[in-house]
């Protein structure tokens, strides 16, 4: 019987988009101090060889929308719980930031449910990332007041009525996971006649060294849409806004397809110390 003395922690921490500098001072401090590091794909290898101490034990968790393998959250969860009753300090790396489009809800519920203690460390997500790296303020004077942040990874998750408020408002619309439904983001505003001075930046691998954006008026990206597929990870700037990336860019386009993140590899609930690495390479 484990008493409270023995139990360990679990440290929920944002890695930042991509540019290993982009993660927090606090995260680092618990990746020197983690037993174990769960970490999701989009997180740079320089973070794992730079900042995790080598005792800490590395297991891959990823997951990758639609294509590809990916860890079931049921295991990620067991993973933590296991761990942290072991008494280890377990730091849960998450790509971007903690909350946004990711199953933190659920690994609080798994938390919660095995009196775990928890902290959770923010970070910056991938849509302040790309926006800093492509020069585009998300709002400014004279072109938007708001941002949003979405997703249309299937067609459910915004209704006819909601695209024609989306068409209409000033706000700048940041799409998340949606690189494969692009073509219907884009013809569903232009069918509710989105604004002509509406533009639109598609940033390839945001922050790392093989950022790409395609940038255009939405009106003209919609003739070439059809014709381009996307370096996943892919994040979608729409509004006004979009236009100071040809401005206010401060970066060349790396014009390669190659991946900065490393393909998801699938860890099975008994197996998964095949896919743990106890000591990553150092630089
Ligand atoms: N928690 C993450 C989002 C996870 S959902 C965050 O806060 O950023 C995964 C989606 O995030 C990807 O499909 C993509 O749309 C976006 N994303 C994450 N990292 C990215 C990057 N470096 N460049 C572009 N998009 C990125």
């Amino acid at each position: 019987m484990q008493t409270n003395k023995q139990m360990g922690r679990v440290i929920i921490a944002a890695a930042g988009p991509g540019d290993p500098e982009l993660i927090t001072a606090k995260a680092i401090r618990f990746l020197q101090q983690a037993d174990i590091v769960l970490t999701d794909r989009l997180v740079s290898d320089v973070i794992l060889s730079e900042y995790v101490n080598e005792n800490a034990k590395i297991i891959y968790v990823g997951k990758q929308c639609r294509r590809g393998a990916s860890t079931p959250q049921q295991t990620i969860n067991e993973l933590m719980v296991q761990h942290a009753q072991d008494g280890k300090l377990v730091v849960r790396l998450k790509g971007g930031d903690v909350s946004i489009f990711s199953n933190v809800l659920d690994e609080l519920e798994a938390l919660k449910a095995n009196n775990i203690a928890y902290e959770i460390v923010p970070g910056v997500t991938s849509a302040l990332g790309a926006a800093a790296y492509a020069g585009i303020p998300l709002t400014a004077r004279g072109y938007s007041t708001a941002v949003r942040f979405l997703t249309y990874y299937k067609s459910e998750v915004i209704n006819d009525g909601y695209w024609k408020e989306l068409a209409s408002t000033n706000d700048t619309l940041v799409f998340y996971m949606s690189a494969d439904t692009l073509e219907d983001v884009v013809s569903n505003l232009i069918k509710h006649h989105v604004s002509h001075d509406v533009h639109i930046a598609v940033v390839e691998q945001a922050t790392t060294p093989l950022q790409n954006i395609y940038h255009d008026n939405i009106y003209a990206f919609a003739n070439v849409v059809k014709q381009q597929s996307y370096v996943s990870p892919t994040l979608v700037i729409i509004g006004k806004v979009a236009a100071l990336t040809q401005q206010y860019g401060w970066i060349e386009n790396s014009g390669s397809k190659d991946y900065y993140f490393k393909p998801v590899a699938s860890i099975h609930p008994s197996t998964h110390t095949t896919n743990t690495i106890s000591h990553v390479s150092r630089a």
